[in-house]
């Protein structure tokens, strides 16, 4: 008799989120009285402010419980819309636009809707741990593009052109970045977009953390630069980040009408529509001033510039300060330890929760969340020091 595997073959490739995991496992030591440092979490500490629980509560209540139109109500697509227009001078008409379970989902939803077997696509490297592993299951080959520090991890126009083959489908890109906090700034970012015109290139943006760039850098979308670059990328964000919302699972992205077309069929046959509450809870948050993400911003500087602080008495600890997001991405090297055991150690003897960098493309650094309060950073970094006093 023939053997029938027992678990499909596009899924023996796929790794564990190790973001999710140790972040999980770091929740639940807590929850047991240990007393952790949790620089793991990829969430602000932040509650959702109560305006948009408000909104959801309402939703509830008023019986708004049933399907919606599977990319979204048109309320809430309308307020993206303008989100594009005002934020990112980008027009997508509703129509353009699919709202889907968080940012994760559409690019998910986007891999699978344009890569076929053996297309390659881009991923500069130290990159988000997801990426690599979405194309894999798209059945899709991930080439990366290794960037340097001394570049603050953003990849060059050499960089890019010498990775490019007549596989090459597709590039992500994603500024602010996760794990690095790197942000391209507009001339890198329409440097990036000619090549990608030139060669026929579609673009993923990751734009999650549009909101967290700091010392007054502006955030720029690359599908602004012209027709030709508009027509190949799908320009991806959501309210996780911008509204301390990761768990209400909405993200939203704006594309080309036939991309968008086809990501709506996947839709209908895979999630429907993402939850009709969380949908009326996005839209309090779309329709509200940015007052919630500039707080947000000004107290994420402070932790940055407080841990920067520390980082530099630190010898054995090198980092970049990061431009952007909530992530330091701190250099292990001199501890002669690899990231896995640098940060098994670091929880098992100290409490202390970090992601190893070998998930994200480097095992000779960690990735330290400040998003948590000053206090839990003063802690977690006091420990950390004398830790390696000792080592
Ligand atoms: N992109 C990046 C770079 C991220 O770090 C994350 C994690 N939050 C996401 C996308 C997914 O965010 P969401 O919660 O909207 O799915
Ligand atoms: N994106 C966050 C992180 O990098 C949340 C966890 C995840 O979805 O990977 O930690």
């Amino acid at each position: 008799m023939p053997t029938i595997s027992r678990l499909a073959n596009r899924l023996t490739k796929i790794n564990p989120s190790s973001t999710l995991a140790i972040t999980s496992k770091a929740k639940k030591l807590k929850a047991e009285g240990h007393d952790v440092v949790n620089f793991a979490a990829g969430e602000t500490d932040f509650d959702t402010p109560g305006f948009i629980k408000d909104a959801a509560i309402e939703a509830i209540k008023s019986g708004f419980t049933r399907y919606t139109p599977t990319t979204g109500t048109q309320e809430l697509k309308k307020l993206i819309s303008e989100k594009f227009n005002k934020d990112n001078s980008l027009n997508y008409e509703p129509n353009q636009i699919v709202v889907s379970c968080g940012a994760k989902h559409c690019i998910f939803n986007t891999l699978l809707a344009l890569i076929n077997s053996g297309d390659e696509v881009l991923i500069p490297s130290p990159f988000w741990v997801s990426y690599p592993e979405m194309v894999n299951l798209c059945e899709g080959t991930p080439r990366f593009i290794k960037t340097d520090p001394k570049n603050n991890f953003k990849m060059t126009i050499g960089d890019l052109e010498k990775s490019i083959s007549p596989k090459t489908k597709l590039l992500i890109v994603n500024s602010p970045s996760n794990p690095t906090g790197c942000v391209y700034n507009a001339e890198e970012l329409k440097a990036i977009a000619k090549i990608c015109v030139k060669n026929n290139i579609f673009v993923i943006s990751d734009e999650i953390y549009e909101k967290l760039t700091y010392d007054n850098l502006k955030h720029v979308s690359i599908a602004s630069f012209g027709k030709d670059i508009y027509d190949l990328t799908i320009t991806v964000n959501g309210v996780s980040k911008s509204h301390a919302m990761t768990g209400w699972r909405i993200g939203y992205l704006g594309g080309p009408s036939d991309i968008v077309s086809a990501i709506s069929n996947l839709q209908d046959h895979s999630t429907s529509n993402p939850a009709s509450i969380s949908q009326k809870a996005a839209q309090a948050a779309l329709s509200a001033p940015d007052e919630f993400s500039n707080k947000l911003l000004l107290e994420f500087q402070k932790r940055r510039d407080y841990i920067a602080e520390r980082l530099k008495r630190i010898k054995l600890l090198g980092f970049i300060l990061p431009q952007g997001a909530f992530y330091l991405f701190s250099d292990i090297s001199k501890t002669k330890l690899d990231s896995l055991t640098f940060a098994r150690r670091i929880l098992d003897e100290i409490s202390v929760a970090v992601i190893p960098g070998e998930g994200f493309g480097r095992d000779d650094y960690v990735r330290i969340s400040f998003a948590t309060s000053t206090e839990q950073i003063k802690k977690g970094m006091d420990r950390i020091e004398g830790w390696l006093d000792k080592l």
